[in-house]
């Protein structure tokens, strides 16, 4: 039995992409197959009064098929979850997956004010993991169905510098490639393109092929969930092995 508890809180089912090889796309844009909403600042409070009071550690995941960013309150509902989480008897972290198409100044601000309040543990607001899937704009767009990459990059690059401003370790970031046919040949270039970022910036980094093994920035290829699984694990392996992650996870510091 799991020592922890992990929570997933859907704060939207809304996304502003259509990614080949999420339910928003597979779905026809409706992924729990009823009308698309936003969490309410009541049920997330809601939310926040029911982890009073576990035995357990509460790891909290707030996402789940949506894009959390799109939501309008979205600052507000962090700061009040990190506000209220007063030497972490609420939860013991908290971690975001997004498309970065919105992470704004005004967005990283507010996480990394979370990240930065007294009281808590240095590493409560665990990660970013923002999948990206291309270095060209056009398989971009290909892949997730809007034009943004450039945006994207530039609201990653201003997150890593606003967090070395305020001399941040966390939230660690995780930059994503879930690997397809369509991007296989990108593979390569993706890897030197965010390895470049990491290094000028001074960061250690991982770089792997499975679920991030150590709690780090990290650039990772990711096993692309198919009906035709077996074809999409050998696709998987053989952009590894011609990246050489052979064993599925190798790391760079410095
Ligand atoms: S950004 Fe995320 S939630 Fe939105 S379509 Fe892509 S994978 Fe799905």
């Amino acid at each position: 039995m799991s020592d922890y508890i992990s929570l997933n809180i859907e704060v939207t089912d809304n996304c502003n992409l259509n990614c080949s090889m999420c339910d928003q796309a597979i779905s026809g844009g409706l992924p729990h197959g009823n009308e698309k909403g936003y969490i309410s600042k009541d049920t997330w409070n809601k939310i926040l009064d029911s982890l009073e009071g576990f035995d357990k550690e509460i790891h909290i995941s707030a996402f789940w098929l949506g894009e959390p960013l799109m939501h309008p309150e979205f600052e507000s509902l962090i700061r009040t979850a990190f506000e209220r989480n007063h030497k972490n008897h609420l939860f013991r972290d908290l971690k975001i997956h997004t498309n970065g198409v919105l992470l704004s100044e005004k967005r990283t601000d507010a996480i990394l004010d979370c990240a930065s309040m007294q009281g808590l543990s240095p590493d409560t607001f665990t990660f970013l993991h923002c999948s990206i899937e291309a270095v060209k704009p056009e398989t971009y767009k290909l892949i997730k169905g809007g034009d943004f990459l450039e945006i994207v990059k530039a609201n990653l690059l201003h997150f890593l510098d606003m967090r070395a401003k305020r001399k941040l370790s966390f939230p660690k970031l995780t930059v994503a490639f879930i690997v397809t046919e369509e991007n296989r040949e990108e593979a390569r270039d993706f890897l030197e393109t965010w390895s470049r970022v990491f290094k000028k910036r001074g960061l250690e980094f991982q770089v792997t092929g499975d679920w991030p093994p150590k709690l780090m920035d990290t650039i990772y290829f990711r096993r692309l969930n198919s009906s035709d699984q077996e074809a999409a694990d050998m696709l998987h392996q053989e952009v590894l092995s011609r990246l050489n992650i052979t064993s599925g996870r190798i790391e760079e510091s410095f």
